[in-house]
């Protein structure tokens, strides 16, 4: 408890020292089948981002399972529909998968949260990305934009 309220004021301290730009985001998934954003900014000058997938819904994971997927918008279909066969053990995400810049582990309301931390070398300014949740069948409800700048 401790060390998690010393590591929240420490990142409160570093997101107030590199005001100018914001190197992570946190993104809330519902039991409604949403994402509470459409979409984020990645800014290049930050060396690496951290995206923070929270669940304020009641349902399990094998239910109401989320997770946040990056990819170039192109390649994000095609690895929804792939993935759907993997099964919740596998996240429903194909193993090693190039066409993934990053995504989080699937989580339910009881797994609360789940982070993941990226190089931004991993995109290109301009570029057209997205996010979207592997869960099958949600990619149709659940997707926006990722903005690189
Ligand atoms: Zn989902």
């Amino acid at each position: 408890m401790f060390a998690k309220a010393v590591a929240v004021s420490l990142l409160t301290l570093a997101s107030a020292q590199v005001f100018a730009a914001e190197c992570s985001v946190t993104v809330d998934s519902t039991d409604q089948m949403k994402y509470t954003t459409n979409e984020f900014t990645v800014d290049k000058s930050c060396k690496e981002f951290t995206v923070k997938l929270t669940h304020s819904g009641a349902l399990a994971k094998n239910v109401m399972g989320h997770n946040l997927v990056i990819s170039k918008t192109a390649d994000m279909q095609a690895i929804a529909t792939e993935g759907m066969s993997q099964g919740l053990d596998k996240d429903y995400i194909k193993a090693d998968d190039a066409r993934i810049i990053a995504h989080t582990k699937m989580i339910g309301a009881s797994e609360k949260e789940d982070s993941v931390t990226f190089d931004t070398s991993k995109l290109e300014a301009g570029g057209d990305y997205g996010f979207f949740c592997s869960f099958p069948g949600h990619i149709a409800m659940m997707k926006g934009k990722v903005i690189v700048k």
